[in-house]
């Protein structure tokens, strides 16, 4: 910003937290755009309040919006004169005639009035009432930064100015703190933060529009196929909802979420609150936007999505306007900054998709990672399942998912988010809302539901969306034409040296042989690294990987072949066998995509593009390979037709990677992680090498490349084995914390008396990944394996108190002895009542009081079954192992929470017929911290992410 100085006129703002800005003119983007005389925004900080300026103060202002940069501009050219509406040059940025001008893309007015080039609208006297323009083309025509990436002027530099309104909302909920719900800081500090912002952005709206606003605090419960299944139950927990609607109000409303709240010890920048600050700002856009709405948009800000998706679920079976939504665009993370991918649509209802690629201005979207994600083996989900199993409702689902490493760790900060993901994420959600909020499809969308779609995004630069009925009639044309490819090889008379049937099949099993292995060899690298305590070797290094495992991978592949061309093929011509092994690859490729779209998987696509374009590829160059061999022209040919193959395969396993690999870091104690990562690198390098493999049957010598691959690996090999690559780093740059949980807990067994048979206190700890405690046991001598926890056989999950029902993923834990917890505020758990019921089983009623969250733990003994509940639909859900889990909140403030189950007894037993146990989490406040976990925490180093609290645990038999 400019010094202030007295010769030039000064701009007051007033923002929004009180600080006053001066801006001197002229300062491309130091002045929003006015609304009403006296109002103005400051797109530094993005807020009205006041406005006085010595000069501008005397100009009559329209009551419509006006383009400020010609405000600027004239104060410029005439900085004393009078009031006289005078168009002046737009200076430094001046659009080309013809072209359609926005004053701001996202964060700002979109006005618009097609048709009318620059010169019209300045220099035939056109009313300032009005101004030019389409939000689409502006910024691309005017926002772009120079060659050295610096913006100089105008839009361009008000477009990065204008991003930060964004940015300022990010920072502020940030700067709150983690916020769990039940918090001060998630329920009031948040949530007044969030009310005064969407006052303000009222007070500035367009008369157009209506907006309400609806502090919701749900209680309910369901249960849910996540983590092996769970129930949960929630009290009088936050969604603050905003509706946006035509004045005149709407039948029809699509929604847009996001959540304020953060898991413990986590300022949760990236999941979710930069989703919530670009809904604010996409929110203001709407608003003040001269633009009509067909339908409403209502704005959920839910204040409990760590909490297993509750706070969603409140708003969407209870909420009134619950029933307006037709469709859904969910905000997420699944790591940390970078792009938003859409990696959840549906279920069916193509137009969606359909609205998204032709609404959103950087589209980035993979039914691959759909499939995945539904597939469930990534351990985490997201709102979206809720407003599809509870709402009945289509949407889209989107996640930013670089850098996973720090996700839900104390790095998820602000400033690890760039200013260009925010303006990213904003411009696409604002144009998909506006686009569906406009759109004639979502009132009927249920009338669309048909089929899903194939859609994926070409190198990030477009996206390509075709239904899955066309994607299989595609997929099944390629199939005949290979069929007919073959079928003709295999049908062509004998000749003499050469039998081709026999000879692809020989080369098939060459192929599956060196696949097979090649995939041992790497699974034996990866037992041994595993068993030798040296796992995620490759997780702060992810070159590691690739030396160790892709490299023996491929390093067998072109032996195995190597040695049949030595010892099986003496005779055969090479060029005759590269054509049996490209054709062998094609025959796999075809089986894949004949596997996958029989199964319906949208995701076969990628399989019909290894089989048509080499296809064609061999084709074209078939008959320059008869007539010269594997000359340089056809080697040049053959690589061109393999380019887009190679080059998309390559994007998508570098996606695969970038979400798998930090996942491998929180997958539990159960997986090795190598194992997992081995065997993926072995599936890559089988479809890589594919078509690669008939080279080594046209090339000279294999020898000097599988020398250099093995040394490569052996020496990766060695390294790794003596330690020298360190899984996790506290680089500030690119973080990668070994993630642990410590939980200072006081446990009390309870007899079927009621008397007390043990108590014990200490800190349980728990590392998410399959290295356990090893590395830390150097730093805290007092962790190592002789105070390895031991599960209490009678006990439901084993009697620790698991915040969620993780206990198959994590079976290794550590129990360090400690003095007693007293929190404050302790937790109470009682038996109401206990009744015989007439359909002979027994109803037994329970109060629980204490913090914001609490877990419910019940196994049933032998004999007995546990036949009805109150919580969830009624019916008891199981969890992995057999025992039941319910996760239990509330907000702020509940009342007691009671509830009962039924156990139907069919044999009396004397050790009772059910145990329940009840733990009390501290997640927040003072009681939430002690002196030992403090002192522990401060043992680890700082490549850990230790989160620690306190919690109580109750274990009782009836
Ligand atoms: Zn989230
Ligand atoms: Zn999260």
């Amino acid at each position: 910003m400019a010094k202030i100085s007295s010769s030039l006129p000064v701009l007051n703002v007033l923002s929004h937290n009180g600080a006053q800005h001066g801006y001197q003119y002229p300062t491309a983007g130091a002045v929003g755009i006015l609304k009403n005389p006296g109002l103005h925004s400051c797109s530094e900080c993005g807020l009205i309040r006041a406005f006085s300026d010595r000069n501008i103060s005397s100009i009559p202002l329209p009551r419509e919006v006006l383009l400020q940069d010609r405000m600027i501009q004239y104060v410029k050219c005439h900085p004393e004169s009078g009031p006289a509406w005078e168009p002046a040059g737009l200076g430094c940025s001046s659009p080309p005639a013809g072209s359609r001008l926005a004053p701001r893309l996202f964060g700002g007015n979109e006005l618009e009035q097609e048709g009318t080039g620059h010169s019209a609208w300045l220099g035939a006297g056109v009313s300032p009432l009005v101004l030019i323009v389409r939000a689409r083309s502006l910024l691309s025509l005017l926002c772009r930064p120079s060659r050295k990436g610096t913006c100089r002027c105008g839009p361009c530099a008000r477009r990065a100015a204008l991003a930060g309104l964004g940015r300022d909302y990010l920072e502020h909920i940030t700067s709150i703190g983690p916020r769990t719900t039940g918090s001060p800081e998630n329920e009031i500090v948040t949530v007044r933060y969030l009310l005064e912002q969407i006052k303000l952005i009222e007070v500035q709206s367009n008369s157009l529009h209506k907006i309400s606003v609806d502090v919701q605090r749900p209680t309910g419960s369901f249960s849910i196929d996540f983590l092996g299944g769970f129930t949960s139950y929630y009290d009088n927990i936050t969604n603050v909802v905003v509706k946006l609607e035509p004045r005149d109000g709407a039948q029809h409303a699509v929604l847009a979420n996001c959540h304020f709240d953060s898991v413990a010890n986590s300022p949760g920048a990236s999941d979710d609150a930069v989703s919530c600050s670009v809904m604010l700002e996409v929110l203001r856009v709407l608003s003040t936007s001269s633009d009509a709405l067909h339908h409403a948009v209502i704005f959920l800000f839910n204040g409990a999505e760590e909490n297993v998706l509750q706070a969603s679920h409140g708003f969407i079976t209870q909420h009134p306007w619950a029933s307006l939504i037709r469709a859904f665009i969910n905000l997420e993370a699944a790591g940390v900054g970078g792009k938003e991918l859409v990696f959840q649509t549906g279920p069916e209802n193509p137009w969606l998709v359909q609205a998204y690629v032709s609404a959103a201005k950087h589209p980035f979207a993979s039914v691959v990672a759909q499939e995945v994600f539904q597939s469930g083996i990534i351990p985490s989900d997201t709102d979206f399942r809720i407003y599809r199993d509870f709402g009945n409702i289509p949407g889209i689902d989107l996640a930013f998912i670089e850098n996973g490493y720090i996700y839900h760790t104390k790095y998820d900060t602000a400033d690890r988010i760039l200013t260009d993901s925010i303006q990213r994420a904003g411009d696409n959600i604002l144009a998909v809302l506006k686009y569906l909020a406009t759109s004639d499809m979502l009132p009927s969308s249920s009338k669309y539901r048909h089929g899903n779609m194939v859609f994926f995004d070409v190198l990030g630069l477009f996206v390509i969306a075709y239904p899955s009925r066309v994607g299989s009639i595609i997929n099944y044309m390629v199939v005949m034409a290979v069929v007919l490819y073959l079928g003709k090889k295999f049908l062509q008379p004998k000749r003499q040296t050469e039998n081709y049937p026999k000879d692809f099949l020989c080369a098939l099993g060459i192929t599956l042989i060196s696949w097979f292995t090649s995939l041992v060899t790497v699974l034996i690298l990866a037992v041994f690294v595993s068993l030798i305590g040296q796992s995620l070797s490759w997780y702060n290094h992810f070159y590691v990987s690739v030396c160790l495992y892709g490299m023996a991978a491929v390093a067998k592949i072109i032996l195995i072949h190597s040695l049949a061309k030595k010892f099986y093929y003496v005779n055969a011509s090479d060029q005759y066998l590269g054509e049996v092994f490209f054709d062998t690859s094609l025959f796999v490729h075809c089986v894949s995509l004949v596997a996958l779209t029989s199964r319906g998987l949208c995701s076969a696509f990628i399989s019909a593009v290894w089989v048509a374009f080499p296809l064609l590829t061999k084709l074209c160059v078939h008959k320059d390979l008869k007539q010269h061999g594997a000359q340089g022209k056809f080697i040049a040919f053959y690589l061109l037709g393999m380019f887009i193959p190679y080059l998309y395969a390559l994007y998508l396993i570098w996606a695969v990677f970038e979400m798998f690999t930090p996942i491998l870091g929180r997958s539990g104690s159960e997986i090795p992680p190598d194992v997992v990562l081995a065997s993926i690198l072995a599936g890559c390098t089988m479809i890589l090498s594919s078509y690669f493999i008939n080279f080594i049957y046209l090339a000279k010598s294999t020898k000097k490349t599988m020398l250099t691959l093995t040394a490569v690996c052996m020496v990766t090999f060695l390294l790794v084995c003596s330690g020298a690559f360190f899984p996790y780093s506290s680089h500030p740059a690119s973080p990668k914390p070994k993630r642990v949980f410590l939980q200072h807990m006081t446990r009390t067994f309870h007899d079927l008396d009621g008397n007390v048979i043990k108590r014990d206190s200490g800190i349980w700890i728990n590392g998410f990944d399959y290295t356990g405690m090893s590395h830390i046991t150097p730093h805290v001598p007092e962790i190592n394996d002789t105070i390895r926890a031991h599960c209490e056989e009678d006990a439901p999950l084993c009697g620790f108190p698991w915040y969620l029902p993780v206990h198959f993923l994590i079976r290794k834990n550590w129990y360090l002895p400690a003095p007693e917890v007293s929190p404050g505020d302790p937790a109470h758990f009682r038996l109401v009542s206990k009744e015989q019921t007439p359909w002979d089983s027994v109803k037994l009623t329970f109060e629980a009081t204490g913090p914001s969250h609490m877990s419910f733990y019940v196994r049933t003994h032998k004999g007995s079954t546990l036949s009805q509940w109150s919580l969830g639909n009624g019916t008891p859900v199981t969890s992995k192992g057999g025992d039941y889990f319910v996760f239990y909140s509330h907000g702020l403030r509940a009342s007691a929470w009671q509830f009962w189950i039924e156990v139907q007894v069919l044999e009396e037993r004397p050790e009772g017929m059910v145990t329940v146990a009840i733990a009390a989490h501290y997640l927040s406040g003072k009681d939430k911290k002690s002196s030992q976990l403090d002192a522990l925490k401060e043992k680890f180093p700082d490549w850990t992410f230790p989160s620690a609290w306190v919690c109580t645990y109750k274990l009782f038999v009836f």
